[in-house]
């Protein structure tokens, strides 16, 4: 299976990647988390992400670009499959993403989208910034984050759209609750047959 997890900051993709990661046996890939692992040994590439992370900003394409498709390329199994979670962000890392697949795994099955509503995902974000110490969590980061999510991310809602691919999926409730709900549609995903009605 290869798989996408779209949603805001705060609504879940960490979360519900690593059980679909587990339950399905493929690896979740989240650049939030090879960002923060680069920037936390000092590496070269940390250095350069950090001010952006920091800012609650996004990182340049062309830097995720070197350390997405170092990833895919080196260490994906396609017979296996992935879960890209935080990536993509844009639009020409969506279109670098789909260029990738043509020459290695071929196309993605689905993409993910996790919708919340945005005074719970802020509400999420405070509570989590008390409980962890995350480089990118203090209030107007947070808020930032919302806004080029919406600016920058939400329209790769429609690109997936149009390609057949948008799985919304209601993310209120308990995590046991939302990945009940990606477990269904998961599970017409890789058997449509199976659909009840269909
Ligand atoms: P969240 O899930 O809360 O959005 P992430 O851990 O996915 O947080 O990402 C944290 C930060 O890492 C982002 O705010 C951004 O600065 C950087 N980042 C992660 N993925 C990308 C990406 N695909 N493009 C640009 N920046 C990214």
């Amino acid at each position: 299976m290869r798989l996408v997890l779209l949603g805001p900051p705060g609504s879940g993709k960490g979360t519900q990647g690593a059980r679909i990661s587990a339950r399905h046996g493929i690896p979740a890939i989240s650049t939030g988390q090879l960002f923060d692992r680069q920037i936390a040994a000092g590496t070269p590439l940390g250095r350069r992400a950090e001010r952006y992370v920091r800012a609650g900003e996004l990182v340049p394409d062309e830097i995720v670009l070197d350390i997405v498709g170092e990833r895919l390329e080196g260490s994906v199994d396609c017979a296996v499959g992935f879960l890209l979670d935080g990536f993509p962000r844009t639009f020409p890392q969506a279109e670098a993403l789909d260029r990738m697949l043509a020459v290695t795994c071929g196309p993605l099955d689905a993409v993910i989208d996790l919708d919340v509503d945005i005074d719970e995902v802020l509400d999420r974000i405070r509570r989590r910034a008390r409980l962890e110490d995350r480089l990118d969590d203090t209030e107007d980061t947070a808020r930032r984050r919302m806004k080029v999510f919406a600016e920058e991310t939400a329209p790769l809602r429609r690109y997936y759209q149009q390609a057949g691919l948008l799985r919304t999926i209601d993310g209120a409730g308990s995590p046991d609750e939302v990945a009940e709900r990606i477990e269904a549609v998961l599970a017409d995903v890789t058997h449509p047959e199976l659909r009840l009605g269909g």
